[in-house]
């Protein structure tokens, strides 16, 4: 029998899966796709919101500024890419009561660090602002992270420390069994003491399983046009806006890796798997970005995606246990800002299971990991070494992002290694630049399917295999 059993290897679930990992429990993660990382935490802002938009008082409130301060020494212990680039939110009124109003949020939050400025001091920070900005907010400690490596360095990190990860394994039923559950999935049924729902925009579904408390998600749409790198210092800090006439406000922002971002539209919807974009979405997004940022390079998009919120229904996040469940542990309502608050999250729900079962420390565990080394980052001397000791790092498949063999081979062979084409892509970043792997999808393929012994026709972009690899 498990201790735990997390269902979903997102970010709330992976940061769990970390955290527990340090226990003596037993704990295993299910997640019905064939990689961590592929739900709502693959399409987000990416942005390590500093916490002066979620009301004073919420469970929200308080995991977002707990998971903002965790996040810069998780970056260094756990090896992901962390940038502290600060954050505007703009006014474009004469009347700046609703930034009056957001700075005594962030008093009231405990948020360091967040001051109102005029909309001169805001061009002179940021001269690509428009003339119709009148003040700003500027917070200090707002950051851009990327929730790939994040995510999958939870992961990892657990995985070392002894959390089992069963992907492709979704999880179809759940009974209450005399001494726990029973989670009845696509690859079997696994016993287990206490049950994390972690499940993102299918929550609901799982919660339903276990519960008949009422709980509801609400997928909610949000569109994003990224821009190449030759855009990405176009604006250094995430430009927020305040709700206009227009509707609530998109952002620009520079990711961790260079790029340029706006978004997201705002679209509650039905399907749980709706991630198209729309003319119309992708005509709100270059709209409003440029109330904010004049001349925007829209002509330098090189993709655009969308992401859903899963939006539960008490205005909150849902972290606790069924009253009706024993031991069943809901991390439901898991919107933004959920990516900043996951190790926050991670934490409070260890502590809910420490309240109900007594868990001791493992005596020994690894506190760090370390990541994959990006060729493009070194120095020359450091790339000439590395080339000597490994020569397929002097071999560079994806041109645009500058990644050699060496990485695309280590993100498939180490612990929970790439087995697809957007695994390779999340762990190296192959296929991520301009041509969007048109150039390097073949090679990486080739490398795919001889180092898992499979053929080259079984592998996959995502998804499950023909043949079973893991
Ligand atoms: C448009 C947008 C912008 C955002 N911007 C930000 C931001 O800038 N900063 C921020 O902090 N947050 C942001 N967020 C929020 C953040 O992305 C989410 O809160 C976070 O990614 C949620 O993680 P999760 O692990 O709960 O869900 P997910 O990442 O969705 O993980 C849930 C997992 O459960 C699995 N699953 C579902 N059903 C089953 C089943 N039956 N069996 C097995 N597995 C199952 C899924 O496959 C999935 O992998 C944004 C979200 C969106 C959509």
């Amino acid at each position: 029998m498990a201790d735990v059993v997390i269902i979903g290897a997102g970010a709330v679930g992976c940061a769990a899966a970390y955290e527990l990992a340090k226990y003596k429990l037993s704990v295993v993660v299910v997640d019905k796709e064939s990689d961590v990382c592929e739900g709502t935490t693959k399409a987000n802002s990416a942005i390590v919101h500093a916490g002066f938009d979620a009301e004073p008082g919420t469970l929200k409130a308080r995991l977002n500024v707990r998971g903002s301060e965790m996040m810069e020494e998780l970056s260094n212990k756990l090896d992901f890419a962390y940038k502290r680039n600060e954050a505007m939110v703009l006014c474009f009124d004469k009347d700046i009561s609703g930034l009056e109003a957001l700075k005594e949020k962030a008093d009231k939050n405990g948020v360091k660090g967040v001051s109102i400025i005029s909309g001169d001091e805001a061009r002179a920070l940021e001269p690509n602002l428009t003339d119709e900005v009148q003040a700003a907010l500027l917070a200090k400690t707002s950051a851009i992270v990327c929730p790939f490596e994040m995510t999958l360095a939870f992961a990892e990190n657990a995985y070392t420390n002894g959390a089992e990860f069963k992907l492709s394994c979704a999880v179809t039923g759940i009974d209450k069994d005399s001494g726990g559950y029973i989670v009845h999935t696509s690859k079997g049924d696994i016993k287990a003491r206490c049950v994390i729902n972690a499940a993102g925009v299918y929550a609901d579904r799982i919660h339903a399983m276990v519960s008949g408390t009422p709980l509801k998600i609400t997928p909610r749409k949000g569109e994003y046009m990224l821009m190449d790198k030759t855009a990405g210092g176009y604006v250094s800090r995430t430009i927020f806006q305040l709700p206009t006439k227009m509707g609530k406000g998109i952002l620009v922002t520079p990711t961790v890796h260079g790029n340029l971002l706006a978004g997201p539209t705002a679209e509650n919807i039905d399907d749980k798997e709706n991630t198209s974009t729309t003319k119309q979405g992708l005509a709100d997004v270059k709209a409003k970005g440029s109330l904010s940022v004049k001349n925007i390079p829209f002509n330098k998009v090189i993709t655009s995606f969308t992401g859903l919120r899963a939006v539960g229904d008490r205005g909150d996040f849902i972290i606790e246990e069924c009253s009706d469940a024993p031991l069943f542990f809901d991390a439901a309502g898991i919107e933004s800002p959920g990516l900043t608050s996951a190790p926050a999250i991670g934490e409070y729900l260890r502590e809910l299971i420490e309240k109900r079962i007594p868990l001791e420390k493992k005596e020994k565990i690894a506190e760090t990991r370390k990541g994959i080394t990006h060729f493009a980052a070194l120095s020359e001397e450091e790339q000439d070494k590395l080339i000597k000791e490994t020569p397929a790092y002097g071999k560079i498949v994806c041109r645009c992002e500058t990644v050699t063999e060496g990485e695309i081979l280590d993100a498939i062979s180490r612990p929970l290694g790439a087995t697809t084409l957007d695994g390779v892509k999340r762990r190296t970043r192959a296929g991520m630049g301009r041509c969007q792997a048109g150039f390097c999808s073949p090679t990486s393929m080739a490398l795919i399917a001889k180092k898992l012994g499979i053929r080259i026709e079984d592998v996959r972009k995502n998804g499950v295999y023909e043949s079973e690899v893991r």
